[in-house]
């Protein structure tokens, strides 16, 4: 079941209701940022996390990109969904820089301030929307961005559980949201269910229908996809970063016999720019 949304109906199909466990994808991402402190590597894990659920609500070839700015506008997080599943996200150097101690509240790194920008659709039709983080919350200020900018009542629950040493032990989500015309007390009824009972969200994994079964009217599954993280990158887009470098740099890499490196922030990868890839650069 791991990196597998579950998605079901419940209330006579009048909400939307997916459940994933990406225990795996959330502990990839904690093992690309060993060295980050444990309140940023919480705050990106919530935001890929709630992202990897989100990618099951898109279709065909739409993207979801997310920007989240906190108070201090020079830490920012950045993540991306497509409705094949991928996901990926990243720390900019501003945040990656900032002094944060391992014991900080990830409220207090939002701040009072935080914005989040989202770019949803596809290729040729994208919409820009900005809401503000009233809630200093990933899970609350990304439902209260569906609520905002899609006027669509949705809750967002990442549950992320860490062993002794702070790696991933269990990562679940659950994303509920409200379908046109149902009246809005049914999504109160979910939030409440889950809000009550803190553990529901791990129980959900090795009983998902009786669980629901249990507490919502007429749960139907409906279908699952898989979600994975996934980076885009490729040695072609380093170029461009190379191109942005003083010539003499380059001059001076291939005089001296040097290779470049290039290191992808996202996931890991190095790549490694020789001789004649500096040559035709000039
Ligand atoms: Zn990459």
């Amino acid at each position: 079941m791991s990196n597998q949304i579950n998605k079901t109906l419940v209330f006579d199909g009048q909400v939307r209701l997916y459940f994933v466990n990406n225990t795996e994808l959330v502990q990839e991402l904690f093992e690309l940022h060993e060295n980050t402190p444990l309140p940023l590597k919480l705050m990106l894990g919530k935001t890929v996390s709630a992202m990897s659920i989100l990618s099951g609500s898109l279709k065909g070839q739409e993207r979801m990109n997310l920007q989240i700015t906190m108070s201090q506008p020079a830490y920012q997080l950045f993540a991306e969904t497509e409705a094949n599943g991928n996901v990926s996200g990243y720390l900019n150097e501003g945040l990656l820089k900032a002094e944060v101690y391992e014991n900080a509240f990830m409220k207090d790194v939002i701040g009072p301030n935080g914005r989040i920008r989202v770019i949803k659709g596809t290729g040729m039709n994208q919409f820009t929307s900005f809401t503000t983080m009233p809630n200093q919350d990933i899970d609350l200020d990304i439902a209260n961005y569906f609520a905002q900018s899609d006027q669509t009542p949705t809750f967002i629950l990442t549950e992320l559980q860490l062993n002794e040493n702070a790696e991933i032990q269990s990562s679940n989500a659950v994303y509920a949201q409200l379908l046109p015309g149902a009246p809005s007390a049914l999504l109160s009824l979910v939030k409440h269910a889950f809000n009550q009972q803190p553990n529901l969200v791990s129980r959900l994994n090795t009983a998902l229908s009786e669980e629901l079964e249990k507490r919502f009217e007429n749960v139907k599954m409906i279908g699952s996809s898989s979600t994975q993280f996934f980076c885009g990158c490729t040695k072609e887009m380093f170029y461009g970063m190379l191109l942005s470098m003083n010539e003499e740099e380059i001059k001076k890499a291939i005089e001296q016999n040097e290779e470049i490196e290039a290191f992808c922030h996202i996931c890991g990868k190095t790549y490694r720019f020789g001789q004649q890839d500096l040559f035709n650069l000039l």
